[in-house]
């Protein structure tokens, strides 16, 4: 049978791999990494995605992750906690995408750490161990396009800058954050905390370009004045930052939703954000990510092609990554941001209404 080629080891291809070999599929996965690493991700692991880790055979829980049944959303003026509709869990996406390859390789796909693609043309793959010409090739790079493949982002909204860090919060901090996503708002930008193993918090954020610059266009700057604020004052004034530097991403095409366009033959699979990425605030990457392994899988297992897998991804997807982007352009809007989170403090089943709208569907 002929080989299947996957191009990255996050939670897309680290599924994707973990699905076909347990269907005795000949299966290469590449990650650029040679070790497991830290990734820019805010880590909360939505229901769904936690089902979908759940049915691969990972147990979250065990791998220590942290469990979260509240949202807390704290602007200038308004604190707003309501119900999450589902547990959610918190776990470094460091242990987590190293546990899924760790199955991947058990159900007997091969997996090469420290191998890039340095290029995509048609099927082909090229690395420092060749040039490979699978059966099937799966793209599931991530936030970083390889070269031959780029993704067409168009109309998508890429004005954001993030970073991720780690923070040990002092002890009455890390009380009043337990079970809770906290989502902190600020001018033209949104932090999320929560808890993840260990006793540290993430702390992940994104903000627009020009109130960066504005704000001195580094981060000890941003962070300086974002800790001038209250609410970040109270979780983190007291605690420590872990990471020396934190991670940091520009340009992520927020809104993208890849379609196949009539006749065009496409010869690569795209996974996760190769094929969608809706924003941030939603947490529900990583279920997209983990959907579309799933729907690749079962695509190549019924003989179906990239075009066949890229319309039923389209179907699943466009919806809930228009209606975020709306709400995304709403948030960013101080007059229509502050209406909305009126709304919602007089009417609190909203919240859990719009988080389980902006869900995938899987
Ligand atoms: C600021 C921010 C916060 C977020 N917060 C959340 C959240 O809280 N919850 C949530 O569900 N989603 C969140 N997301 C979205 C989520 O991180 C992504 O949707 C998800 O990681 C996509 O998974 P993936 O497998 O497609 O890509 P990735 O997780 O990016 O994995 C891609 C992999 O491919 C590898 N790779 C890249 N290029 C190459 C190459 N040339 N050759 C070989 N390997 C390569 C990388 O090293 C990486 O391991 C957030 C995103 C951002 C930007």
């Amino acid at each position: 049978m002929s080989e299947i080629a996957i191009v990255g080891g996050g939670l897309a291809g680290g599924a994707a791999a973990t699905l076909l070999a347990r269907e005795s599929r000949r299966v290469i996965l590449l990650e650029r990494d040679a070790e497991p690493a830290h990734r820019i991700c805010g880590e909360f692991i939505s229901g769904d995605a936690a089902a979908m880790l759940d049915r691969l055979g990972l147990d979250l829980e065990r791998l220590g992750a942290t469990r979260m049944d509240r949202m807390r959303i704290v602007s200038e003026t308004r604190t707003i906690t309501a119900p999450l509709p589902f547990a959610a869990f918190g776990l470094t996406r460091k242990r987590l995408d190293s546990a899924l390859l760790d199955l991947a390789a058990a159900a007997g796909a091969r997996i090469e750490r420290g191998v890039a693609a340095r290029k995509i043309e048609g099927r082909r793959v090229e690395s420092r161990l060749g040039t490979i010409d699978p059966g099937a090739l799966l793209l599931a790079s991530g936030k970083h396009d390889v070269r031959g493949a780029p993704r067409p982002t168009e109309g998508c909204d890429q004005d954001f800058v993030g970073f991720k860090t780690y923070w040990r919060l002092g002890a009455a901090a890390t009380a009043g954050l337990r079970g809770h996503i906290e989502i902190l708002l600020f001018p033209d930008g949104y932090a999320g905390l929560q808890l993840v193993e260990g006793g540290l918090a993430n702390l992940c954020l994104l903000v627009r370009k020009s109130r960066f610059t504005e704000m001195g266009g580094g981060w000890s700057a941003l962070l300086n004045a974002l800790l001038k604020l209250p609410r970040f004052a109270l979780r983190l004034a007291d605690g420590e930052q872990i990471l020396e530097k934190p991670l940091a991403i520009a340009g992520v095409p927020y809104g993208f939703v890849h379609r196949a366009s009539p006749g065009s033959n496409e010869l690569a699979f795209r996974l996760g954000d190769q094929a969608a990425v809706i924003p941030s605030f939603c947490g529900d990457g990583m279920a997209i990510a983990l959907h579309s392994a799933r729907r690749a899988a079962e695509t190549l297992m019924a003989g179906g092609g990239p075009d066949d897998h890229h319309h039923a991804l389209h179907a699943d997807l466009a919806g809930q990554v228009r209606l975020a982007m709306r709400i995304q352009r709403i948030g960013g809007r101080e007059r229509l941001q502050s209406m909305l989170l009126g709304a919602i403090s007089l009417a609190p089943a909203l919240l859990p209404w719009l988080a389980q709208a902006t869900r995938v569907r899987t």
